[in-house]
This record gives structure tokens, C-alpha cells and sequence, in this order.
């Protein structure tokens, strides 16, 4: 086996469930992001027919390297997806008229070094060129310019994006950005100690994002469907304000491009500090600040969003519900 696929045991899993059911599952190689003596692919599962226009939900996970619990859920849950197939005719029809998008890791290094940034020091989350409203941010973790030695470093000014960053723009704008309703997840762990569903924008809080008023049917959806959910939902402004967001970018391009349909990117920030808590001797590793170390706590964040992911499907096929 190569290392990389040692560091990434989930490049294998994402291989494996294409060749699973290879009339509706397609895998795409995006790009490889070179680091040292490695070469690091960011893979795509596309679910459904080859039409972007088609309804869609988009799971995108490890853009924090460290959080790795955001990818294994995305991933368990593709392949709850994906066994299913072989016995639920409904779920196979329903991959006519929509599709599923996955990118488990979009920062295949950060993943495999456990760093948060990529390879050149960037968060990627703060890499996007977007000003947030300098009133409301906050200083280092709203990202900044002074040292890639630093956390939530933004990159050069003036300096292109990111190969990572980029990569997933240029995707979603030719596969995502002509749905006529999707919804994407971002999937981050590592803050407060509840499950939360942030929505946009998150460079400003002195303005409503584009589809506000979709999102709170949405919302009100999925709070009447299911009164007991775990989820704290809000704007991601009310935790902080930042710079160079992904999310806001590529809802500023949608609007610039006039696209047709509905884009409501979400993030789950995954609370783990209830984790710490309970097993205080996780402060001492690093990836024990952002994800469950102790097995039956992974086996729970396993088995515990696929409800609400369920659900984002269900929306995007019934979307004339909330549009
Ligand atoms: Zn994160």
C-alpha cells in the first residue's frame, strides 16, 4: 500500500464505493496537491445523473485538517448511501432526479500531517477574497496576513487562491453553482460543546445572506419535522466574523453570475469540547481537541447526523416546499 493511502485510509473507502455502484456513483479526481515527496488527491463522489442543474446536496469535509470527524461522517454516511442502493428502489429513482456531492477532503495534506492549514500555512476557510466588516472581526482568528506561522493565516495579498481553494470554486461553479436548488454542508469540529448548524454570511452582521428567506423555510422544515433535533442553529456571525470565508465567496460569485436556482451553504461545527470535558486527557494529543478519540464516541457522531443529512435530501427533492 503507498503511504499516502496509509496516512488517508479514506481515499481507499471513496474508491471503493465508486466501484460499488458504478452506474450511479462517478469519481473524480479534482486535482493532487503536492507536499514534500507526496502527491495528495482531492477526490469528488457524484450521485446521480451528469446534469447540474438537477437538485442537490454537497457534503464537503477536512478543509481543517485536524478535524477529521467531520470526513469519517461524511463518509459512513456515503456509505450507508451506497449499500443501500443494492435493496431501496425508491432511493435508486431518486438518483434520477437529483444528485449527492461529496468532497471528503478537501485538504488532503493538512488531513494526513494533521495540520489545520494546508501545506503552505493557509486556512483555507480564510483564503477566499472577501473583506469581512472590519467593525466586527476579531483580531488573528478573523484571519490575517502577518505569518503563515500563525493560525487562520489568510495567504499574500493579492496572491491567487490556494490550489484547494481554488479547485473547489472551479467545481462548484460547473457542478453545483447551475442547480436549481442546493444545499451544501461543511463539516468542522472543535467548537463549543453542541452540535451547530451555522448559515451565512460569515463576513458581516449588519446583512441578510441572499437566500435568508429560503433558508428559514428550510429551517422551520426541519424544526416542525423534527421537534427533538440536536442542533443549535444560528448565524455563523453570532460565534465570529471572517475574512475570506469559502461560503461567502461563492454565494457573492452566484449572485454576480446571475445564476437561476437556490445555493444555501451551511457549516455543522461538530461541538467537541464536550469530549474534552469528559476525558480531560485529550488536551494532551492534538487531534483530541477536534474529534472523539474514545470508540464508542466516534460510533455516536457516526450514527448521529444521518437523520439531518437524510432530511437535506428529502429537501432538495421536494424543493418547491420551501423555495
Ligand atoms: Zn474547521
Amino acid at each position: 500500500m503507498s503511504k499516502i493511502f496509509k496516512l488517508l485510509p479514506e481515499l481507499n473507502v471513496i474508491e471503493d464505493l465508486a466501484k460499488a455502484q458504478p452506474e450511479i456513483i462517478r469519481h473524480i479526481k479534482l486535482t493532487q496537491i503536492d507536499c514534500g515527496m507526496e502527491r495528495f488527491p482531492i477526490d469528488a463522489l457524484i450521485y446521480g445523473p451528469d446534469d447540474p442543474t438537477l437538485p442537490c446536496v454537497v457534503l464537503v469535509g477536512g478543509v481543517h485538517g485536524l478535524e477529521r470527524i467531520g470526513t469519517q461522517v461524511i463518509i459512513s454516511y456515503l456509505k450507508t448511501i451506497t449499500h443501500s442502493l443494492n435493496w431501496d428502489a425508491d432511493l435508486r429513482e431518486s438518483f434520477k432526479k437529483t444528485r449527492l456531492i461529496a468532497i471528503p477532503i478537501l485538504n488532503p495534506a493538512g488531513t494526513a500531517y494533521h495540520w489545520r492549514c494546508n501545506p503552505n500555512g493557509v486556512d483555507l476557510m480564510r483564503n477566499a477574497p472577501v473583506e469581512a466588516d472590519p467593525d466586527d472581526t476579531t483580531w488573528l482568528l478573523s484571519g490575517h496576513r502577518i505569518s503563515n506561522a500563525l493560525p487562520w493565516y489568510r495567504g499574500k495579498e493579492q496572491a491567487p487562491m490556494e490550489i484547494e481553494t481554488q479547485t473547489l470554486v472551479d467545481f462548484f461553479k460547473k457542478e453545483v453553482m447551475p442547480s436549481r436548488a442546493n444545499i451544501t454542508m461543511d463539516f468542522h469540529s472543535g467548537f463549543g460543546t453542541k452540535d451547530q448548524i451555522w448559515y451565512p454570511w460569515a463576513k458581516t452582521r449588519k446583512e441578510k445572506f441572499p437566500f435568508y428567506d429560503q433558508f428559514i423555510n428550510l429551517q422551520r422544515l426541519f424544526e416542525t419535522s423534527f421537534p427533538n433535533h440536536i442542533y443549535k442553529i444560528e448565524p455563523q456571525t453570532k460565534n465570529y466574523v471572517t475574512h475570506g470565508d469559502l461560503w461567502d465567496y461563492l454565494l457573492q460569485e452566484h449572485r454576480k453570475e446571475k445564476r437561476p436556482g437556490v445555493f444555501i451553504p451551511l457549516t455543522l461545527e461538530i461541538g467537541s469540547w464536550i469530549w474534552v470535558k469528559k476525558n480531560p486527557l485529550q488536551l494532551f494529543s492534538i487531534l483530541g481537541l477536534f474529534n472523539p478519540i474514545k470508540e464508542h464516541r466516534i460510533r455516536r457522531q457516526l450514527r448521529r447526523h444521518v437523520f439531518m443529512l437524510d432530511f437535506l435530501q428529502r429537501a432538495v427533492r421536494n424543493y418547491d416546499a420551501w423555495h
